[in-house]
């Protein structure tokens, strides 16, 4: 898969099928890899320096807990920060399937892309969506300021760019 790419532990996983150019993740989440076959193949890449491991400050950290659900755990977070952090210097979209990860993402306006196992392909975005008038809103508020109607999140695929 060309591009670069932010793992979080489910994407290490699988990362023979992720297959980055260059990824990051941090070392909460190697430390979650644990069979065997998986570590020896996570090991590989960082000894080619296709993964890079990098612990977010603590500036990040508190932004993504900001954020997050009570649903994430900390390694979620730290992957968050993480995302923050790059992402605050450069468009790095993020690799997991975990809901909580993602609507935190959402939130910070920051990509990513579900992991499936016949391979990714798609990249994400979202908009927000009066469900009476239907006007569309770049942030999510709280209700519609045309009728005050609820506002639902819609995620739609886009292009990935090469
Ligand atoms: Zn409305």
């Amino acid at each position: 898969m060309k591009g670069r790419y932010i793992l979080d532990s489910a994407a290490l996983f699988k990362i023979g099928i992720v297959d980055p150019e260059l990824a990051y993740t941090t070392q909460e989440n190697v430390d979650e890899v644990i069979v065997e076959y998986e570590k020896a193949l996570v090991l590989k890449y960082i000894r080619e320096g296709r993964l890079i491991i990098k612990e977010p400050d603590d500036d990040h950290y508190k932004k993504a807990l900001k954020v997050a659900d009570p649903k994430l755990s900390s390694a979620d977070i730290k992957t968050l920060a993480l995302a923050v952090e790059i992402n605050e210097k450069d468009n790095v979209p993020v690799v997991t399937d975990d809901y909580s990860l993602q609507n935190a993402l959402s939130r910070l306006g920051i990509r990513f892309m579900p992991l499936k196992t016949n391979g990714i392909r798609k990249t994400y975005k979202w908009t927000y969506r009066c469900e009476w008038c239907g006007s569309y809103f770049h942030d999510e508020l709280k209700e519609c300021p045309k009728c005050g109607g609820p506002i639902r999140r819609v995620v739609f695929p886009v292009k990935h760019r090469k």
